[in-house]
Order: C-alpha cells, then sequence, then structure tokens
C-alpha cells in the first residue's frame, strides 16, 4: 500500500526522546551554546541563510569525529548535568563577577562546523539515512526522524541568561554566516552595535543597548547619564540596577537565597496577613480535583469513536490547580504551555514523548489591562522576576520569588495598596491579583530617551510594481489613516522609491510642495540632506499629504523593469539608523539590480515533491541587513504583492530577524483582482493603526529547574535569552522549547513569566508582564492528562518549520508523524494499565493524530500539490508568527453548515444577535447537496453552496432566484433585508472581527475553481497524495503496536 505522500515511518523509535532524552547522555548542558564559537569558527556553511548554522546540527549529517568533545555540544538543552551558570539562582555568589573564564561554552570554539554533538548512535536511529517520503508501513526501516528539540536556528541553550555575562545567544543565530563570510567590516559593525559582546577570552566587550535593560539596569558601560558608578558597582553585572525603594538596603547576601539580610526589620503592619496561601496544603486539593473532570480520564480508542471534534471551538485544558490559584493565573490566550501538568523530571518527560514548550501572544490586544504607575516595579533581586499573584509572602516584609525562591523583603512603598488605599496589605496590591499587568517604566529601564514613533514607507515603482496597480490602493490607506498613525507630536515620516535607482523625497516644512531627489549610484548608496527626509509629521502633514496623492501617478508612464531593493534598503536603514523605527517595505518583483539581487529557482515540476525544494534563503544579504537593523532598533515589514516568483525564503530574512511581519499577496492586480485588492486595504488598515511598541526586549524567566532552550517566531536572540524586538505588534505570536533541567521533585508549583520592555508610540517606557503557573507532576498518566492538545500541535509545527528548512520537507513530515506515533506508543506501554486492542489514547489527546494530519496537508507541509513555493515559504512563515489560534484555524479549519442558521444558541454581542452553528468534521461526508457550507480557515472564508441548496438560501441570504444564477466569481453576500441575509451576514463578520487579517469570502459552486481549495481542506479525507484520517489512524495504530 504505497501512499506517495505520507511520511515514511520507521516506528515508535523516535523522536521525542532524541531530543529529551539523549542529551544528557551526551552529557554536557550546552548544546548549541558555541554561538560565539561558531562566530569564529571558519568552516559553517553560510549559503542558507537563516538556517546555515544549523545544517550542522542534525547528527547524521555530521560525523562525530569532527567534533570536539570538550565541546560538549548536545542535541538538546535538557541535559541534567547542570551547568554552572544554570546554577545562578541558587548561588548568589555567581551574581557577583562575570564567570567569564569557566564559561563552559568555550571550549566548543574548537568544535567543527556543527555547533552540537551528535548523539551516540544506539539513541540516533536517525543516523542512518533513508528515502523520504516513502510510505512503508510495516517495512523496518530505521525511523528517519527525531526531533531534535534544538535544531533550530534559534536555538538557546544556555540555560539562563540574565545572569549570563557572556551573551551567547545573540552569535547563536548568525555567527556562523558573519564568520563564513569573511566579512570583517560586518563583524566590526555587529560588535560596534554592541550586539556581540562577548570576546572569547572572556573578557566583556561592548555592552551597548537593551541586552540588560530588561534586567531592570544598566551596565558601566551604558550611557553614564543614566546610572551611578558606584552603584552598578555594588549590584554587580548581572544584578541590574534596583528601583529607588531598594537602593539603600543592603546587597543581597552572597551565601544563596532564602536568606535575608539580617539588618532588615520586619515590622508587623496594621492589616491581619491573609494572602491565599499557595503551596502544599492547597495541593492536595488541587490533586484531588483530577477527579473532578471525570471525561478527561476517559481512554478512548480512536478507531472506535471517529468523531472526536467538539461542536464548539476547542477550549484550552484548565489547569489543575486549586481554584484560588487558578483564578488568578493568566489567560491561555496570552500565555500556555504544552503541558499544563509540568513533569517532574527530565526523565518523565522523556518517557511522555511529548514536547515541553509555551506558546505567547505577548502583545495581544486587550480590553482590560491593569496598568500600575508607582515609582517602585518590585522584583526579585537575585532572578529579576516581577512580582506576581504566585509569589508567597511569608509576612508582610517578605515575600519568596516562586522562580529562584529568593526571599526578598516588601518596599515600604508596597506596603500601601493604592486600589484600596489602604496601608499594609501589599498581597493586595494589584501586581499581585494580576497574572497580566503593565509598569509604566522609570527611567532605568532607558538607555536613552524612548524613540520618536518613525516610520518609513518603501515602494516599488518599477514598471511590474505600476502594473499591479498597488501604489494607488496604499496611497489611499496612508492618506485616510495618517492621522490614525500611533504616535504623538514627535511623530516622524518619510518615503523612499525605487526601481532601478533610488528615490528620495524632501518634504521639509516651508517646501511649497515634495522635492525629489534621485540616487543613481546604486552601489555605495548615500543620503541626500537627511535632515528633510524623515520629518515630523503633524509640522509636514501637507506635504505627505501631498506627496501621497502625486505618487501614483508619477511613474506611469516608467518602463524601468529593474528592481534595485537591496540598495534602497540599505538606504532606508541608513536613514532611520538614528532613531530605530518601523520600515514598511512594498515589493512586487525578484530584486535584479544590486547588493541583494535574486535569480529565479523556482522548478514548477518539482513542486509537489518534498524533495529538493528551495526552502532555505539563497544569499545572507537580507539577514545580515536584517540584523543590522535590529541593531539599531528598525524593524522591517515586508508586503509582497506578485505573480512571480519572488524568492520569498531570501527576501523573508529581512522580516524575521528585524522582529517585522510579511505580509503576501500573490497575484495582486487592481483590476484583475478585486478580492486581493479589498484584502490589502483592510489589512493595511489593521496595520496601520494597530498599536504598535518600539525598540521592545522580551525575557521570558521560568521556575529554577525549568530550562528554555529553542525560540520561535520572528526577532533576534540576543544575549542568549533576550529576545531583541525592535518593533512589537499585537499579531505576532511566539513559541519557545524547554526542559527539566533539574529535578522538580521539592516543588509543587512552577511559574513562567514573560516580560515585554518597549516604548509606546506615546513615548512612554513600559512592561508588560504575564505570569504563568502550572502543577509539576510525578505520573506520566498526569502528564498525559494535562496535554494540551493544540498548543502541542502548534509547537510542534514550529518545529517542523525549521525542521523543513534544516533538513528537508519530508523529514519535517516524517518527523510529525513520529511524534504521534511515539507519544501514543508512550501512552499504550507506560500509562495504560488495561491492555486494549485499537489505538488507546487519553481523552486529552484524542485530536492528536487529525491535528498531525492536518498539519501534514496544511500548506507549509503538504506534498503533491502544486503550491507555489512562495506560498509555501509564506504559510511557514506564518506558522512561526502567527498566534496558536489562528495557526490552528489555519490548519484544522471550522466547518459550518449555515443554510439553516437560528437564533438557537445564538450569543448575543453589542445589540447584535450571532449564530452558533455547530463545527463539523472536514469530510465530504458532512456536506450535503441541500445544504450551504462555510468554511474558515482562517485567511480565507469559503462558502460551499449544494446544487440542490434550499431556493430560501439561494434568494433570502445569496439574493439569487436559483442556483445557476449564483455568479462564477463571488465574493460578497448581499445585504438583504430578510432574517437569513442578517444571521449569515452577522456570523461572518463575527468571525472576521475575531482576527487581525481580513479573510477573503468565496461563495464557491461546483464548477468553482475554487472548489479544488474547499476539498483540499477536508482534512478527514484522503486524496492522492494524502492517507485519509482513518487511513492515518491505522497506520498509526500499526506503528504503535509493533
Ligand atoms: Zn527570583
Amino acid at each position: 500500500m504505497s501512499q506517495p505522500g505520507i511520511p515514511a515511518s520507521g516506528g515508535a523509535s523516535t523522536g521525542l526522546q532524541a531530543q529529551n532524552g539523549a542529551a544528557s547522555a551526551s552529557g554536557s548542558p550546552y548544546t548549541n551554546g558555541p554561538v560565539q564559537n561558531a562566530l569564529l569558527s571558519s568552516q559553517v556553511s553560510v549559503s542558507q541563510g537563516y538556517n546555515s548554522q544549523l545544517t550542522g546540527s542534525y547528527p547524521h549529517l555530521i560525523p562525530a569525529k569532527t567534533l570536539n568533545p570538550v565541546s560538549g555540544q548536545s542535541n538538546s538543552g535538557s541535559s541534567q548535568t547542570v551547568s554552572p551558570l544554570s546554577n545562578y539562582q541558587r548561588h548568589g555568589q555567581a551574581l557577583y563577577g562575570p564567570p567569564v573564564a569557566s564559561h563552559p561554552v568555550t571550549p566548543s570554539l574548537h568544535s567543527g562546523p556543527s555547533p552540537q554533538m551528535p548523539l551516540p548512535t544506539s539513541q540516533n536511529p536517525a543516523a542512518t539515512p533513508m528515502p523520504s517520503g516513502s510510505f512503508l508501513p510495516g517495512a523496518s526501516v530505521p525511523s528517519p526522524s527525531n526531533w531534535q528539540y534544538n535544531y533550530l536556528s534559534q536555538t538557546n541553550h544556555c540555560p539562563r541568561a540574565s545572569s549570563q555575562p557572556t551573551m551567547t545567544g545573540n552569535t547563536n543565530l548568525m555567527s556562523p554566516q558573519y564568520v563564513s563570510s569573511g566579512d570583517t567590516s560586518l563583524q566590526n559593525n555587529i560588535i560596534k552595535s554592541g550586539i556581540i559582546s562577548n570576546t572569547n577570552n572572556g573578557s566583556m566587550a561592548v555592552h551597548n543597548s537593551y541586552d540588560e535593560i530588561e534586567g531592570g539596569g544598566f551596565l558601566a558601560t551604558s550611557q553614564p547619564t543614566h546610572k551611578n558608578p558606584t552603584m552598578s558597582r555594588s549590584v554587580g553585572y548581572s544584578y541590574p540596577s534596583l528601583p529607588p525603594g531598594y537602593q539603600n538596603t543592603t546587597p543581597p547576601s552572597t551565601t544563596g537565597t532564602g536568606i535575608p539580610p539580617s539588618s532588615l526589620n520586619y515590622a508587623s503592619g496594621p492589616q491581619a496577613f491573609t494572602q491565599t496561601p499557595l503551596g502544599a496544603n492547597h495541593l492536595t486539593a488541587s490533586m484531588s480535583g483530577l477527579s473532578l473532570h471525570p471525561e478527561g480520564l476517559r481512554v478512548i480508542n480512536l478507531l472506535q469513536e471517529r468523531n472526536m471534534l467538539p461542536s464548539t471551538p476547542l477550549q484550552p485544558p484548565v489547569p489543575n490547580l486549586h481554584e484560588d490559584i487558578q483564578k488568578l493565573n493568566c489567560n491561555p490566550e496570552l500565555f500556555r504551555c504544552t503541558l499544563t501538568s509540568i513533569p517532574q523530571t527530565q526523565a518523565l518527560l522523556n518517557k511522555a514523548k511529548l514536547p515541553l514548550g509555551l506558546l505567547l501572544h505577548p502583545f495581544k490586544d486587550l480590553v482590560q489591562l491593569p496598568v500600575v504607575t508607582s515609582s517602585t516595579i518590585v522584583r526579585c533581586r537575585s532572578c529579576r522576576t516581577y512580582i506576581n499573584p504566585f509569589v508567597s509572602f511569608l509576612d508582610q516584609r517578605r515575600w519568596k520569588c516562586n522562580l529562584c525562591y529568593r526571599i526578598n523583603d516588601v518596599p515600604e512603598e508596597f506596603m500601601y495598596n493604592p486600589l484600596t488605599r489602604v496601608y499594609g496589605e501589599p498581597h493586595r496590591r494589584p501586581e499581585v491579583q494580576n497574572a497580566t499587568i503593565e509598569f509604566m517604566a522609570p527611567s532605568e529601564y532607558m538607555l536613552r530617551p524612548p524613540q520618536p514613533p518613525v516610520y518609513l514607507f518603501v515602494f516599488d515603482v518599477s514598471h511590474n510594481a505600476v502594473e499591479t496597480g498597488y501604489l494607488n490602493s496604499v496611497c489611499q490607506s496612508l492618506l485616510d489613516n495618517l492621522d490614525l498613525l500611533p504616535g504623538n507630536t514627535r511623530t516622524k515620516i518619510g518615503f523612499i522609491t525605487f526601481d532601478s535607482t533610488i528615490h528620495f523625497y524632501s518634504l521639509q516644512e516651508g517646501l511649497s510642495q515634495p522635492q525629489m531627489l534621485i540616487v543613481s549610484d546604486i552601489e555605495d548608496v548615500f543620503i541626500p540632506m537627511p535632515e528633510n527626509l524623515l520629518v515630523n509629521l503633524n509640522e509636514s502633514k501637507e506635504l505627505v499629504q501631498d506627496l501621497l496623492k502625486t505618487l501614483p501617478q508619477m511613474f506611469t508612464k516608467t518602463l524601468e523593469t529593474q528592481s534595485a531593493l537591496g540598495p534602497a534598503l540599505q538606504a532606508a536603514f541608513k536613514l532611520m539608523s538614528p532613531t530605530g523605527g518601523r520600515m514598511s517595505v512594498f515589493q512586487t518583483q525578484l530584486p535584479t539590480l544590486g547588493v541583494g539581487a535574486l535569480k529565479p529557482r523556482e522548478e514548477p515540476n518539482q513542486r509537489s515533491s518534498a524533495k529538493e525544494i528551495h526552502l532555505t534563503p539563497s544569499t545572507d544579504f537580507y539577514k545580515k541587513l536584517a540584523l543590522d537593523c535590529s541593531g539599531q532598533q528598525v524593524a522591517v515589514d515586508l508586503f509582497l504583492l506578485s505573480g512571480q516568483y519572488s524568492d520569498l525564503a531570501s527576501l523573508g530574512c529581512i522580516s524575521r530577524y528585524s522582529a517585522g511581519s510579511v505580509y503576501y499577496y500573490p497575484s495582486y492586480h487592481h483590476q484583475h483582482n478585486p478580492v486581493q485588492v479589498q484584502k490589502l486595504q483592510k489589512e493595511l488598515q489593521r496595520y496601520l493603526t494597530r498599536k504598535i511598541g518600539f525598540e521592545a526586549v522580551m525575557r521570558i524567566r521560568c521556575t529554577k529547574g525549568l530550562s528554555i532552550h529553542t525560540f520561535h517566531g520572528n526577532f533576534f536572540v540576543r544575549s542568549t535569552d533576550l529576545l531583541s524586538l525592535p518593533n512589537v505588534n499585537p499579531d505576532a505570536g511566539y513559541a519557545v522549547q524547554m526542559s527539566v533541567e533539574e529535578s522538580l521533585t521539592d516543588t509543587q508549583l512552577v511559574s513562567f513569566q514573560s516580560a515585554l520592555l518597549y516604548t509606546s508610540s506615546k513615548g512612554e517606557r513600559r512592561i508588560r508582564v504575564h505570569t504563568l503557573c502550572l502543577p509539576v507532576v510525578s505520573t506520566l498518566n498526569e502528564v498525559f492528562l494535562g496535554a494540551d492538545v493544540q498548543a502541542i500541535s502548534g509547537l510542534l509545527a514550529n518545529m517542523a518549520v525549521d525542521r523543513s528548512v534544516t533538513a528537508s520537507l519530508s523529514d519535517a513530515r516524517d518527523a510529525l508523524v513520529n511524534a504521534v506515533i511515539d507519544s501514543l506508543s508512550a501512552y499504550r506501554s507506560s500509562a495504560l494499565s488495561n491492555q486494549q486492542p485499537g489505538l488507546m489514547v487519553p481523552f486529552s489527546l484524542r485530536l492528536f493524530p487529525l491535528f498531525v494530519l492536518a498539519l501534514l496537508k496544511q500548506k507549509s507541509f503538504q506534498t503533491g500539490t502544486n503550491a507555489r513555493l512562495d506560498e509555501r515559504i509564506f504559510a511557514m512563515c506564518q506558522v512561526k508568527n502567527q498566534p496558536l489560534v489562528y495557526l490552528m484555524l489555519t490548519t484544522h479549519p471550522n466547518l459550518y453548515r449555515v443554510d439553516n442558521l437560528s437564533d438557537e444558541g445564538a450569543v448575543s454581542i453589542n445589540d447584535r444577535t450571532i449564530p452558533q452553528p455547530p463545527i463539523l468534521q472536514l469530510s465530504v461526508e458532512k456536506l450535503s447537496r441541500d445544504g450551504a457550507f462555510l468554511m474558515d480557515a482562517g485567511s480565507v472564508l469559503m462558502l460551499w453552496v449544494g446544487r440542490n441548496c434550499g431556493q430560501n438560501f439561494l434568494s433570502q441570504v445569496l439574493g439569487v432566484e436559483n442556483y445557476t444564477l449564483i455568479p462564477q466569481t463571488m465574493t460578497d453576500l448581499p445585504e438583504l433585508d430578510t432574517p437569513e441575509s442578517a444571521r449569515t451576514i452577522a456570523f461572518i463578520s463575527w468571525l472576521r472581527e475575531q482576527r487581525p487579517f481580513y479573510p477573503i469570502l468565496y461563495v464557491i459552486r461546483d464548477e468553482s475553481p475554487m472548489k479544488a481549495n474547499f476539498l483540499q481542506n477536508m482534512v478527514e479525507d484522503r486524496t492522492e497524495s494524502a492517507l485519509s484520517y482513518y487511513e492515518f489512524l491505522l497506520h498509526i495504530q500499526q506503528q504503535v503496536n509493533k
């Protein structure tokens, strides 16, 4: 039974084990640490952009002997050997001196091209290369793919960063390219900009910037105006500045945590101490909570109970915590974990074969967000955790950190609760009552005055661009939204256009009209009169409006077909460097001139193959430039509007590493493709007016014993775990992978905290903090019961994108399948007491095979289709950058029957009644010719109308007399004065309103060309190249029962 397109899966040997388990066998805590070493190693291949440094990370690609054992690069950050640095939280003294000399990563300078050490062969079945893509159930081929949690480009295995003076993480990503490029000027560049601050002998080089800022302070080398040298000396490098309230207290004990400075007296306050205790006594109660959800304890035979899809949107599992704790917990839409019950040890995690990681949507638009303006931001003196609902108060004057367990003082100011205006109840402060909170940051959190909002637009005006007519839409959108751009009186704006030359526009206040300046030397771009090119929006608004009105007409006669995108980006970068800001680039073709020029490399006849496709960048130009941008607080958003192959794999790097976003409008044309025009307009409106944070950094902390290693999303990893985000937007999602470094047997709760420090468009420095608390469990059954199948699928998708790029698409597909086989095998053999025939799964994972099958059929990973390469790459970008909720919708769309919508079960929002039809399985079995069905696939809505659809729906909703009169291309529903029309439109509008992008609606008849797309999303059905859900289950069962 050979099924093309189904992953070869050699069996249950694999995956999660390798990543989690094998690493400890290799004995070294540092996986990908070699960042800076990589910087010096000369063999690293540079050819493929962001993944290049990863090429070596596949054990089976690396002869073991080429690695120096000293480097100790294991394949996982999960080693049980604790590195010296990982102990920093326990050993206070580590905080006081740069432990650089003993930096364990240094030896790996000698390692070869690979930053990682191969697994022992016995544990690495992947060592044998095998033909990929073949489907040989039953054949005893070696398992082709192990997940390695650290194979990622943005891997960071150094256990914790904030305490680590050597800035390893940053180099992690990129250094190989710098190295092999041999471009010393570039290295200098980077060093100058402060990104790379460590030299190998352990001395501290340049520390600029925001690396330590989120830590709350500044370094002696940073801006002197902001700091007191004595102070920073006494607090030490990794013990950043203290809030004012702390500054006169005794320095923290160097002998460890838990010992408060003896000089402090704890005056008892007037209020009785009533904090809800978090801890053992409550845990006992919470454990018994398991029995409260009998459904969750069910074991399901998927071969018998095939329809496990709930008819309402799947809710994330609720962590098994005492309700007093859970009610304070972070909203899962913002912050969730793949396992809501954290395994006590890495060994237990290895047994479960499930990935451990976090999915974040940290800057999501929130209706309610408590903002604290207090001058004192209370943080742990040891690990810099922000005080949060899950700390414990020993008494009114002392609180114990829930991440490192240090006992801290409650500063005097914190004794007063501004909400109740009562003194002596620190535990009732908003900081301790809200898992999501925002602080106004005092000046210690700034290295320079907050930057003004700066918006630079870079437009392709070549012949091809003019043909699409996009400039009209964009300029009109800008005109419409000019006053809504987030900002203040300091907002600056500028424009660059380019074809074979670069055009600047002087918008100096007082000019009667904008002045165009053409720079034709694209080899060495200079900026003519830079002071007049980025201008104050308020002062030059009329000139800006003038320009936007004339721009679309200026190039209508152009015959210039060349595109000097690279030089234009360089010019834009130079222009923005002094301030930072947001660069919005509109491109309509493959760049052909100057630096960054690209060649077509898509081979259409290979589109359907899982092999030999170009998922990696063909040049590192865009990545390098993105890193320069990141260093200067510039983010680049790319709008690609192209009907032709434009090598998004290469171009996308400019956004990926500068924390920008990518938008893609294939075949955009103002006349031929009106729905794309509509989509662009809607999305531009959101883009231009949504909240924006500038010069941001994000750090994720977790309870001692856990270790964060690999990061997914658009950013640059600076100083091991600090994500550099020149811009942050409310529509971006992130994921991280974790391991259990040290046993958690002594703790019952663990916490995760993300802190996002940014400059608002009003020029305020703010910190948004989310804290998530989860229970620790000791049995495999509990781990399985708490599994969050959506989060797991989302994390696996992120990992699979990386695997596709570093290895191959078929390898990634295999790994996805093996993830299911491995976890269900583990469940069967270790957690299931009663062995029965069938495919037995815990209730929590009942949708796991379905979601993985859906991923295999998702545009990113599908085979056997004629998807354009750029579309696939874009889908992969989306996987990495979208919040989980949208990723799931793209992967497993929601299907509703809509020809019989009723108000039964409807919800009422702002006086509108929104019908809530049940969600149907994605199978043609669920369709009927006498109905109409709406598929919500995230970025697209498809309304399939059956040939015998009731007359009522046709006339009352579609406004046509009969089926044959439905227009061939229908992308809008008429607003008819009928209840049916109102319901349908209300439902569709409601779906659209819930997402930041604009899904196009297609009404589909049987003859419609879109019908194939509709059917392609029928995940449960068999296609030419992919198994049906039932066949997939049989395959999984066969492997699990082996
Ligand atoms: Zn702490």
